[in-house]
This record gives C-alpha cells, structure tokens and sequence, in this order.
C-alpha cells in the first residue's frame, strides 16, 4: 500500500521555471497528452490496466476469505486442521496473483510513463527549433528556461501516464470491490460504514491541502533566497569591491529564516493531518463492532442479523477500502505536477512560430541571381517594439556586387543581414530577391541562398569536417568538396598539420583552434553552401592583424560571383566595395564609392577618423595602408 506520508517533498524550485505565469496557460487534457503514444504503448497500457485491476481486487478478495478462515476457526478443534489446508492454497494464490500483477503493473506503467516522456521531449526539442529568432528573444525562452521545460517538464509529464496512474486503477478498484463486497455480505453494517468514509478522508483531503500548500510557499521564500544567492554570485567581483558580502548575507538569512519559521508552523497542522489520517480509522472501528455486535445479537430471523464472519468481512472491506482512498489522494501530485507541465510544455508544442522554419510552403526560385533590394522598410524588434531600428530602409544590391554597411554601433547593420535571413520580418515595405518578396519564397530554400559569417564563429561539436558539412546539409557533399571549400577560406593547410586532420576534434569545450582559424572554417563552412549571397557581419572585427589579414584573403576570394553585403569597422576591409552604404538612426544616410563619399566629406569621411578631419590627405594613406578604423 502506498504510504502517503512519503509522497510530499519540497524541492529548490528553479528560478527559471517559476518564473513562468502557468495560470494563464490554457489546460491541457489528459487524452491529449496520451494521444502521444503509439498503439503499442497503448497496448502496454492496456496490459498495465488489466494487471491494475487484478491487483486491485485481491484485497477485497482476501476481505472474503477472512471471514471464511475466521468461520473455521469456529469449527471444533478436531475439523480445524482439515478445514484450513484449501485457504492455505488460496492464500498462496492470492500471492501469486499479487506478486504477479504488481510487476507487470508497475513495469507496463513506467513503460508507458516513460515513452510519453520520451515523444513530448523529442516533440517539444523539435517546436522549439521551429520557433522564429525573435521567439528566443523574450527573456522566458532563454537558454536556461528551455533546458528546464526540456529536463524538468518534458520528464513530470510521465506523471500522467506512470506508475501512480496504475496505482490510482488499483485504488479505485480496490475500492469498489470492498464496497461490493461489504454490500454483498451485510448491506445494513456496510451503509453504516461508508456513512463513516467522509470522516475517514477527512486526513488524506486536509493533508494533500496543506502538502500543495507548504510547498508552494516554501517554493516562494526559497525562490527569493536563491535569487539573492544567484545575484551575488554572478556578480561576485562587485559584491567583493564593494564589501557587500554581510549585506547580501543578511539578506539571504532573512529570508532563508522566513522559510524555516513558516515551515514549523505548517509541520505542526501537517503534523495533526498526517496524524488523523492514520488513526481515523481506529474510531471507525469502533462504530462498526460496536454496530456489529449489535446485528450478531440480533435474533436470526431478522433481516438485519448476519453472522459475526460477515461482520469481520464488511471490517476488512472497509478497512483496505479507505486506505485505497488514502493511496488514491498520493496520486494527485504526481498528477498536478504533469498537468502543470503539460501546459508548459504545449504552450510551445501548440504555438505557431511567426515565421515557420519547417514551413515548406513558397516558391523556389530557378536561376537565381543575387539582387537584394530593400524598399522603404520599417523594422523593431519584437521585444522593443517601440524603437523602430529600421525606419524608411530602401537599399539595393546588384547581383555579383559587394555592399558595405558601416555607421556607428547599434545603427542596424546586422539589422539588415537579419531580415534578408528571414530571422526577423520587416513591419513594413518590402524586402526582395531577384524582385520576389522574400516572404514569398520558400524560407529554408532562401535561407540555402544565403552564406553568413559573423563576428563569432559559431563552430558545434564534432570534427573540422563535420562542421564544415553542417554549410550544406540539404545537399550530398563529396571529401573533395570540403577540402576545396577549406581552400578558398585558407584554411586547408593549417588542417592538414593537425594531428587528425579533418577528423579533428573543434567546437564544443574544445579550444583547438584560434579565433582566426575557428572564424575560417565557419568561412569554409558558408561557402560549402555555394550561396549566392554572402553576409560578413563583421567577420574580421575581433581577429589580430595577422589573422585579419589571412582571412580577409580568404574573404576577398570568397566573395567573387557573390552578391555579397559585409559590415566592417576597418576600412581596409571596405574600401574597395563597389558600394558603400552609411546607415544612421536606421536609414540609408549616405551612399556611394569610397572616392564618391571621401569627397563628399560628409558623415562617412567623418567616421574616418578625428585625424581625418584635419588632414585629409594623411588619411587617404591610412587607408591604403588598411590602419584608419571606423570609429564606432
Ligand atoms: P549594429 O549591427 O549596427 O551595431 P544592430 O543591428 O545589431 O546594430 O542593432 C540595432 C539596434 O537594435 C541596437 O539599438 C540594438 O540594441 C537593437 N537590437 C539588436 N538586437 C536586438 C534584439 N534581439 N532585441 C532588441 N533589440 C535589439
Ligand atoms: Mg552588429
């Protein structure tokens, strides 16, 4: 029987996940979270089911064969021994059958827990992925958030269909079988009896209350001492500068010492649930021999009268009959806990992404060219909707062309790369490829057009082959292939010294590589693609010198046939671009040549440099010489 003074536990919530506001989320049904299994998991289930139900009538079971066992030891002594040999083997099949259906029960029910656990988190990994950028953005879909709902939620879920779920069958049937079987043999103690059940759930109901209750408020206070916890240790080197270590201390202890004080005073109400719900029973007792013993005194020919073995029988019906409530009761919080989760976990199953990223609908352009243009766009990001990053954007790039973007930082040129990726979509006007809409084209194809390389480079775990396969996983690469794509980015020779070559271990924990050679392989990895359009969103920014200057060759190669769009601070990288565009407060302020807009001596001049202002000439030669950077 399960033991329902075990089943609370008050766990350190995790300041991400409570966080989330579940009471607005719609609920989420049962039926819907089982219709995630497959029919042989339903089959599990359904064995799981009969093995339940079979567990569950042997104590109501047993409650009969006791009252015949107590008739035999009635008998005169001489027939007892004969008498009592059968119940033996009843008893022992009783076992067996217990045994037996237990096992199976338990086994088909963590089975089926498990596997919904399973498809929810593998489904849940897959919506997740499905979701627009902008989605990631908003702080309650961060990194730790979702690897919560991954770990934490995806795993409560099998609360729904686990091993409690069979307990709760069994219960259930244990229950009305010992009401059967109490009817059956006395209807007049039984209806006494049951009068007496409210009484008896009396403890389980005010001890499941008050078990929700105390962990939801000792959730509270631990949540605001882990957060002060998590505030100084992150900011560890302020907290020491400033000797804040006694402040935050006596904070922490505040509200540690919060938790503590109400958690005695709860224990003491749980103390007395707990307590009812053990000995409840005891007085009900009292009520049914008392009653008992009244029907057995009764003369025989009354309707109420049975024997004192039927007495024992309602006895022991009811005895198994409320602990199987009690037991039932254990079940709600396992249960509570995958429903809540459940609707965390659909929140995001049921949501449709602004933009689809498994989407398959749109065209697929033949004969692409490469011409970008960007009509009068207005753009904010989502989660600052009133800042219009973008605001009246017209732009256009020809086929084969290279554009620079340059301007002060936070002026929107990764904006720009973000919209033609389709990470984001413009509010208003119209981005375009080869003049088709992009909303109009299939987005994973437009995205297969397109190679970015940005300021970090992103390389996953695995070896430098495989990550530079990952640029064209829609496609069949052949070894030559990559090692020709590990050319043109400069990098084939420096892989070739290591000491597995391309099977060497990059990314990850792993610190092989130098920001210069990680930065080339995510080139090799982009042009793997063979993308007719190029994004370098400051691809050299963070690199020494002599890193810079290998991988601008790479680039420099990389870009030819390619429209290409490259964002740079240092003028070497940008100056002989067929357009040079300076973006501010969103807009196109100047466009041009480097010769057009040096002799313009406008905003871009001026973002040469304070030395520029004054000596123009000197500049000129800066910038040949690739050491003018542009100021940011
Ligand atoms: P740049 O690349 O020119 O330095 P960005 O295009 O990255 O500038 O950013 C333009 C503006 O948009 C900045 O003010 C920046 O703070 C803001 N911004 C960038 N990304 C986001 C985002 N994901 N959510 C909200 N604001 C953003
Ligand atoms: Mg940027």
């Amino acid at each position: 029987m399960t033991d329902v003074g075990t089943s609370v536990d008050v766990v350190a919530p995790s300041p991400v996940e409570s966080d989330i506001d579940k009471d607005k989320l719609p609920d989420v049904s049962s039926w819907k979270l089982m219709k995630n299994l497959s029919w042989r998991i339903w089959l599990v289930v359904f064995i799981g089911i009969m093995s339940s139900i079979l567990n569950g009538l042997v104590f109501p079971s047993f409650a009969v064969v006791f009252g015949e066992v107590l008739g035999v030891f009635s008998l005169p002594a001489s027939q007892v021994l004969d008498e009592i040999h059968p119940w033996g083997a009843t008893f022992l099949a009783l076992g067996i059958v217990l045994a037996v259906s237990t096992f199976v029960k338990n086994l088909c029910f963590s089975i089926s827990g498990e596997n919904l656990t399973r498809v929810v988190r593998s489904k849940l990994f897959k919506a997740i992925l499905r979701q627009e950028v902008g989605w990631f953005d908003d702080e309650s879909n961060s990194t730790a958030a979702l690897s919560t709902k991954l770990s934490s939620n995806a795993g409560d879920v099998s609360g729904a269909a686990g091993v409690r779920l069979g307990t709760v069958i069994e219960m259930s049937v244990t229950l009305l079988a010992s009401m059967a079987v109490a009817f059956g043999y006395s209807w007049i103690t039984a209806f006494v009896v049951v009068g007496l059940i409210p009484i008896l759930a009396v403890g389980s109901v005010l001890y499941f209350s008050l078990a929700a209750g105390r962990k939801k408020s000792s959730n509270k206070g631990l949540k605001e001492a882990s957060e002060i916890a998590l505030e100084s240790v992150k900011n560890i080197r302020v907290v020491a500068a400033f000797g804040l270590e006694e402040s935050f201390y006596q904070t922490f202890e505040k509200e540690v010492l919060g938790t503590y004080k109400l958690s005695v005073c709860l224990s003491v109400l749980f103390g007395v649930a707990y307590a009812l719900t053990q000995s409840l029973v005891f007085f009900a007792y009292i009520v049914t021999f008392r009653f008992g013993a009244y029907i057995v005194m009764l003369p025989t020919d009354d309707i109420l009268y049975t024997g004192y073995e039927n007495v024992f029988r309602v006895f022991s019906a009811i005895v198994f009959g409320s602990i199987a409530i009690g037991a039932t009761g254990s079940f709600a919080p396992d249960y509570t806990k995958a429903k809540e989760s459940a609707k965390i976990v659909y929140a995001i199953l049921d949501r449709n992404p602004e933009i689809d990223n498994y989407s398959q609908d749109g065209l697929k352009l033949e004969d692409v060219k490469g011409d970008l243009q960007f009509e009068n766009v207005f753009f904010a990001y989502p989660q600052r909707l009133q800042v219009n990053v973008l605001s009246s954007f017209s732009l256009k790039v020809k086929q084969g062309q290279t554009l620079a973007l340059v301007g002060a930082s936070g002026g929107g040129k990764s904006t720009v790369m973000q919209l033609i990726e389709r990470f984001y979509d413009p509010h208003a006007g119209c981005a375009s490829l080869d003049g088709t809409n992009i909303l109009d084209i299939n987005l994973s194809w437009l995205r297969s057009q397109i190679g970015i390389v940005s300021q970090e480079p992103v390389l996953f775990d695995g070896t430098v082959a495989e990550n530079i396969r990952y640029g064209a996983l829609f496609r069949e690469v052949s070894d030559e292939e990559v090692i020709a794509a590990a050319k043109s980015a400069n990098i084939h020779s420096f892989i070739e010294t290591l000491p597995m070559g391309y099977n060497t271990s990059v990314g990850g924990e792993s610190n092989q590589l130098s920001g210069g050679q990680k930065q080339r392989v995510a080139i090799a990895r982009a042009l793997l693609r063979d993308p007719k359009i190029l994004l370098l969103d400051e691809a050299t920014s963070a690199l020494d010198s002599e890193s810079e200057r290998v991988v601008q060759e790479a680039l420099d190669k990389a870009r030819e046939g390619r429209t290409c769009i490259v964002i740079a601070h240092r003028l070497s990288t940008i100056y002989n671009s067929d357009c040079i565009a300076v973006l501010k407060r969103g807009k196109v302020a100047e466009l041009g040549t480097h010769r057009e807009l040096m002799e313009k001596r406008g905003l871009y001049y001026r973002l040469n440099g304070a030395k520029a202002t004054s000596q123009p000439e000197q500049e000129t030669n800066n910038t040949e010489s690739g050491i003018s950077i542009l100021q940011i």
